[in-house]
């Protein structure tokens, strides 16, 4: 008999937790997990999934548009955004369901409550008083959205968790930040007929991505009707009483507007976790400090996805729940290797993205090759519609590699997946130049630029 209750706990059932959950119990370990909203997490529940329904509910509105170049008449069009709201929340309790199956089915205990450490082997869930003991903790919390607490009038403001369950598509909305969130959901917004202005303190939004790619995209969200206001913040925000918010900008601009999403980065899960009771150290910004294979600075307790704030995305959370899980149970010690995370942002148009910037691959080598092509998509031939796609394609020319690929336009994030495998697998420029192109598609440029 084990002298606790469980080989492996687990705090939170969200990507990284679930996976590390079920593969821990696939191996035989005796394993609980307690999670206090809804299982599936952020991704699930009020990020990646539902987000991406969003995306496409808003692109019908051009592709109607887009039919009528292809001889399509398309008759009167009307939106209901109640029935997307419903249509969407069916299909995210559906996934919940799946998810919490899934644990059971392989043998997890489930706690629907919330978990906080009385001590570095003790939990106690909050929903029953009930303390348990484990051998080994999962921190496995993920993150929540920030919002600009100095700002005048910040309890109207909403975020993305919100924006999922309004009453009603708003008429005029502000978005604020230049990020993933923000840059998704003014597409989205934008898309579905809202008025929609993004609000960005920069200059070029979608700081961090190669630079070409942000001219491109900037370039093209403005295109497609989004009011981007750069260098700018709000300053004070406040109430009308007909309902509507009135944003006053650091730059003394007054914008009315029926919503008010923040943006603006996410912070770790951590605050009233206890974890200073368990002796876990955390960063300034309550990240959980963890080494490569994912361990904290106490031995038995580990900490995975967007608490410890290394890589936020859903794959990367996954991925280190799982190595943490073979690690201790399954007899097969790997760690997760974050270079060369493929990613996308379901913009519009989209990105897709692999590799180093040319920025970055500037640290590498001063010698860079840099191949780049920019054209209409063949659709837009008979659409009329003025939209460009950019692929970029970064080579080391003192050994040929190829350093990132960068790419805006139609099923960017779909190609990113298949150069993240090209990527990790070492490509030169030569290979791509080899391979023969499928014709006629918009990803043949990849293998075709000179
Ligand atoms: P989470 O999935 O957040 O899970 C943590 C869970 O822990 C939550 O369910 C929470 O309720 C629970 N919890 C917290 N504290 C406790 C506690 N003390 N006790 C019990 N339970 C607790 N990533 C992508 O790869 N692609 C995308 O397209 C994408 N889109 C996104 C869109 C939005 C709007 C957002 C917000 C995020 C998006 N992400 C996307 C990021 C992705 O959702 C996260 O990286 C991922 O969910 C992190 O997984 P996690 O396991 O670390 O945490
Ligand atoms: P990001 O870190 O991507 O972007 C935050 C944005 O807010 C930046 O533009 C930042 O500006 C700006 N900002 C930060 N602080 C302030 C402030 N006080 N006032 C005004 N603006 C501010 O965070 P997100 O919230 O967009 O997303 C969180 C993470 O979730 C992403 O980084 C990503 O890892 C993940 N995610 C992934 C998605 C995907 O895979 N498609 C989709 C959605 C989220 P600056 O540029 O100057 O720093």
């Amino acid at each position: 008999m084990s002298e606790f209750d469980f080989d492996l706990f687990v705090i939170g059932g969200g990507s990284g937790g679930v996976r590390a959950a079920r593969i821990a119990a696939s191996h035989g370990a005796k394993v609980g997990l307690a999670e206090e909203y809804r299982y599936g997490g952020t991704c699930v529940i009020r990020g990646c999934v539902p987000k991406k329904l969003f995306v496409y509910a808003s692109k019908f509105s051009e592709e109607f548009e887009d039919a009528e170049g292809f001889g399509w008449a398309v008759g009167e069009r009307s939106f209901s955004w109640r029935q997307l709201i419903a249509a969407k929340d069916k299909e995210i309790s559906r996934l919940e369901g799946i998810y919490r199956n899934n644990l059971e089915k392989t043998g997890v205990e489930c706690f629907d409550s919330r978990a906080e450490f009385e001590d570095a082997h003790t939990l106690r869930l909050t929903a029953t008083g009930q303390t348990i003991t484990a051998k080994h903790i999962l921190i496995a919390t993920g993150g929540s959205a920030n919002l600009d607490q100095k700002i005048p009038g910040i309890e109207h403001a909403i975020t993305s968790n919100e924006a999922f369950h309004l009453e009603e598509l708003p008429e005029t909305v502000m978005v604020v930040g230049g990020g993933y969130i923000a840059v998704e959901f003014a597409g989205i917004f934008n898309g579905l007929g809202a008025e929609t202005h993004l609000m960005y303190r920069k200059d070029v939004i979608l700081n961090g991505f190669d630079m070409d790619l942000r001219h491109a995209v900037h370039e093209e969200v403005a295109k497609k009707g989004v009011d981007i206001l750069t260098e700018d913040v709000p300053a004070a925000i406040a109430k009308r009483p007909d309902g509507r918010l009135e944003v006053t900008s650091q730059r003394g601009k007054t914008y009315v507007v029926d919503q008010l999403m923040y943006a603006i980065g996410r912070r770790p899960n951590t605050e009233g976790l206890g974890l200073e009771k368990a002796g876990v150290a955390m960063k300034k910004n309550g990240a959980v400090v963890v080494d490569t294979a994912s361990r904290t600075n106490v031995e038995h307790i580990f900490a995975v996805g967007d608490v410890t704030d290394r890589v936020a995305l859903t794959p990367v959370a996954i991925r280190e729940g799982h190595a943490v899980a073979d690690t201790l149970f399954g007899n097969n010690a790997w760690i997760v290797d974050h270079s060369l995370i493929a990613t996308a942002v379901f913009s519009q148009p989209e990105l897709g993205t692999v590799g180093l910037t040319q920025e970055q691959a500037l640290n590498v080598t001063p010698n860079l090759d840099i191949y780049r092509a920019k054209f209409r998509p063949m659709k837009h031939t008979l659409t009329g519609r003025d939209e460009k796609m950019l692929m970029k394609i970064i080579v080391n020319a003192d050994n040929d590699k190829v350093l990132g690929v960068h790419l805006m336009g139609p099923d960017s994030g779909e190609l990113a997946q298949t150069l993240g495998i090209c990527l990790q697998m070492g490509a030169t420029k030569v290979d791509f130049d080899r391979t023969v192109a499928v014709h006629p598609t918009a990803a043949e440029e990849l293998v075709t630029m000179r």
